[in-house]
């Protein structure tokens, strides 16, 4: 018999059952080519096709408008740390030009020092000043008017604390970091000049970075920037200036399917919503556990919280596993636990998780 768990992950994380299994049906023959999708050329017919596809279906998820490209790249959301400013600093006539960054916690923390190879930083704003538990609030943000953009990091999957509006920064780009919450929630994406996303949460296996670009932002690459990470030459070549991530695009294309026969991103983002709240309303109801971001700043993707006793972790993680809840434990920068719930993890394990959370209060509380 095959195992069977919830998988708590902050990622690589749990994918949609019926993506892996259809994955698994069609692993050894993909709809009759008698090929696997790992043994395509990545400029044959059927990987043209497969690659379509997944981005027709994601531009149709996110109503990406027709100005704005939609890059398949490798590198992950740390290798665009790098990949953003050599890009985007070029458009400024004065080198070096400024980049504002809203410092919401670790990973925002991680993009900031790569910046500083390639422009002067000003941190527009920071939540450091109470451990990365919110986000600052628009009206204190000390923006520069002549910035090369804006950063952001929608959902610090770390620290469990999630933009709840898109901010307005009026003509200067809006950069976004959303690999820990793409597609579970609406966003209007005219409202950014670039979205990223590393795919090990929310779309597929690691290996594939979803770049969404608006086509002004393209063309402005620095010199020393290599070729295989120049938006405009990864534009002009449809995501294949190099051998593109081929099997990671495919599974991030059988999840856009199934995300689009679950009725797309708004009824995610319902479910979404639902999932959060038992946790949250759970937590908010007991001392034996808590969670210190304010309700309008908690992350509906990552829920971390911490016992009152922590001698009682070790525990809590070996009595969680052995109920088939699994990967609990917090980052090991902040400690505790930590359930990270994206769209894949269905309500049926968070309810599952919130009962085991209760009971193991009622057993050691
Ligand atoms: N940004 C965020 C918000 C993340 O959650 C992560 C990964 N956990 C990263 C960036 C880094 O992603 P990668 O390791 O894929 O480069």
């Amino acid at each position: 018999m095959k195992r069977v768990v919830y998988n708590f992950s902050p990622g690589p994380a749990a994918l949609s059952k019926e993506v892996i299994q259809q994955a698994a049906d069609e692993m050894t023959d993909w709809r009759g080519s008698g090929l696997s999708v790992m043994e395509m050329s990545h400029r044959g017919k059927e990987f043209t096709e497969i690659l379509a596809n997944a981005k027709n279906d994601l531009r149709a998820l996110m109503s990406v408008p027709d100005n704005y490209k939609i890059l398949f790249m490798q590198g992950g959301a740390i290798a665009e740390n790098a990949i953003i400013p050599m890009n985007l600093v070029g458009r400024k006539p004065q080198q070096p030009a400024t980049i504002d960054f809203i410092n919401t916690g670790h990973w925002s923390v991680q993009t900031i020092e790569e910046a500083h190879k390639y422009a002067k930083v000003n941190i527009a704003a920071s939540s450091e000043d109470r451990g990365f538990t919110y986000v600052p609030a628009r009206d204190t943000w000390k923006l520069t008017p002549d910035a090369a953009y804006v950063h952001i990091c929608t959902n610090e999957t770390i620290g469990g604390v999630e933009f709840d509006y898109t901010p307005d920064v009026g003509d200067v780009p809006l950069v976004a970091d959303m690999s820990s919450n793409i597609l579970s929630r609406e966003i209007d994406v005219s409202k950014h000049a670039v979205i990223y996303a590393g795919a090990q949460k929310n779309i597929g296996p690691s290996g594939v970075t979803i770049v969404i670009v608006r086509e002004d932002m393209l063309g402005h690459a620095l010199p020393s920037c290599p070729s295989a990470f120049d938006w405009k030459l990864v534009a002009d070549h449809d995501s294949m200036y190099n051998t593109p991530p081929t099997y990671p695009i495919y599974i991030a294309g059988l999840t856009f399917q199934w995300l689009r026969r679950q009725g797309g991103v708004a009824a995610m983002e319902k479910i979404n919503i639902q999932k959060a709240a038992l946790v949250y309303d759970y937590l908010d109801s007991t001392d034996f556990y808590s969670n210190p971001v304010p309700a309008a700043n908690r992350s509906r993707m990552n829920v971390p919280f911490r016992l009152r006793d922590e001698s009682l972790n070790a525990t809590f993680l070996a009595e969680a596993e052995k109920n088939d809840l699994v990967q609990l434990k917090g980052h090991s920068s902040v400690g505790g636990m930590r359930a990270s719930i994206y769209n894949a993890m269905p309500i049926e394990g968070v309810q599952k998780l919130v009962a085991f959370m209760k009971d193991f209060e009622k057993r050691y509380g």
